[in-house]
């Protein structure tokens, strides 16, 4: 199973991606755990994508599309990957075309959670509390919902295109929205 979580932050895409990636038995690819990881290392690359993610902005799709080619070609995601947090743009979405093109491995299916956007602004700023992101301030969080709404949700419609889009509600109880991810994809 190979497959794209899409929904606006605080949605419950990383939740609900680990309860896939054991349901399935397969890695879950974040390329914001991925930029955190090295963000908090102090990689050449944390420092590069530091000055965006604190702004809420998209790193750029160069530095993105590698991390994300680099990843796919490791062994442990034969059988299969969730990604979660790309593509995130049009042009990313065409850099995904080409690896997986490349690597002879079709994409099954694309969810797509979402939930209104006071139960999201509630979620993230429990978040902020839990986890202490330095992108969940107020400002931040209003500029990744932006860049979202402008560079990302018209990928669904790509992605609705190509009859690749499962769409799920995202608000309620974790394990009932897991249930109908899960019923969705077994369904096609
Ligand atoms: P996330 O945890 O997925 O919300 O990602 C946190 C931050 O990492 C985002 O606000 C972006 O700055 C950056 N990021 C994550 N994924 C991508 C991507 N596919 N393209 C560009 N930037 C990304």
């Amino acid at each position: 199973m190979r497959m794209l979580i899409m929904g606006p932050q605080g949605v419950g895409k990383g939740t609900q991606a680990a309860l896939l990636a054991e349901h399935y038995g397969i890695p879950t690819i974040s390329t914001g755990d991925i930029f955190r990881y090295n963000i908090k290392n102090k990689t050449e690359l944390g420092l590069e994508a530091m000055s965006y993610t604190d702004k809420g902005e998209l790193v750029p799709d160069e530095l993105t599309n590698k991390i994300v080619k680099d990843r796919l070609a490791m062994d442990d995601v034969k059988n299969g990957w969730i990604l979660d947090g790309y593509p995130r743009n049009a042009s990313q979405v065409v850099a995904l075309d080409a690896m997986l093109e490349d690597l002879g491995t079709p994409l099954d299916a694309v969810v797509a959670l979402d939930a209104n956007h006071d139960v999201l602004m509630h979620r993230m700023a429990k978040r902020a509390e839990e986890q202490g992101r330095t992108d969940d301030t107020p400002e931040v969080i209003a500029k990744r919902l932006e860049t979202y709404a402008k560079e990302t949700a018209p990928l669904l419609d790509t992605y609705a295109s190509r009859g690749q889009l499962v769409a799920i509600d995202g608000e309620g109880d974790v394990d009932a929205i897991q249930a109908n991810i899960v019923a969705a994809l077994d369904a096609r």
